[in-house]
């Protein structure tokens, strides 16, 4: 069990927290408004009401001993930026911070961010991909030329082995199947003689292009 702060708690800090609670870690949850704290009360160990631009205020809550920290403030850039600072500071390993701008992620990794997520603009990607095709569920992207995806199977895929389909040395072997989806049931690392079926789901890593051409 490790334990965890996450500081601010909007949308996207209170789900954090939430999450890292039901894993089962000890999650020390902060933000400047009394409100957005008794939210957040129920489901998590600590829920304080503190400003994070204060050093000795995260001082005197023994912020220094938790092994990730999770900045989550998005609008206000300053408190964004002096949060992490003093994070850093004080001496916490891992600080993780939620960035609203390319700009703003480049600040927070020069005052000493461990890793910096952009949720809006990751998820703007992945609904995007999903619009475009509808056979596109999901897709993650691992490298500006490499992602992972999951996708519905081509109907004249249904019936055939993956060995029959031979997927991989028709794309170039710049694609790997590394899941089958069957309604519930899912296979990982399929072998050569699996199957696939009508409506199957494939979780595809894989270079873009070669995932592109893999969709109906
Ligand atoms: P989200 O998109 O995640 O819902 P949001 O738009 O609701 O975020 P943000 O401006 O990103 O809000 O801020 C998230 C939280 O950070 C808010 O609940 C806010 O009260 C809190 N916050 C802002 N400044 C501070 C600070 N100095 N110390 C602690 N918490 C702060």
């Amino acid at each position: 069990m490790k334990q965890y702060a996450v500081i601010g708690l909007g949308r996207f800090g209170s789900s954090v927290a939430r999450t890292l609670s039901d894993l089962g870690h000890e999650v020390l949850a902060i933000d400047i408004d009394e409100e957005r704290v008794q939210q957040v009360e129920g489901f998590v160990t600590h829920a304080v009401q503190a400003d994070a631009t204060d050093e000795s205020a995260m001082m005197s809550l023994g912020i220094r001993n938790v092994d990730v920290a999770i900045v989550s403030i998005g609008e206000n850039l300053e408190a964004s930026i002096l949060a992490t600072l003093i994070l850093k500071d004080l001496g916490v390993r891992y600080v993780a911070c939620k960035a609203t701008s390319e700009l703003h992620g480049k600040v927070l990794e020069r005052v000493g961010a461990d890793r910096v997520v952009y949720p809006e603009r990751d998820m703007g990607v992945r609904v995007a991909h999903n619009l475009v095709s509808s056979s596109l569920i999901d897709y993650i992207e691992l490298s500006p030329d490499y992602s992972i995806a999951e996708i519905v199977a081509r109907p004249e895929f249904a019936g055939k082995t993956l060995r029959e389909l031979n997927l991989r040395a028709k794309y170039d072997y710049a694609i790997n199947i590394i899941a089958i989806r069957s309604g519930d049931a899912v296979r990982i690392s399929p072998r050569a003689d699996d199957k696939i079926h009508e409506n199957d789901i494939l979780v595809v890593m894989g270079s873009n292009e070669a995932i592109k051409k893999l969709q109906p």
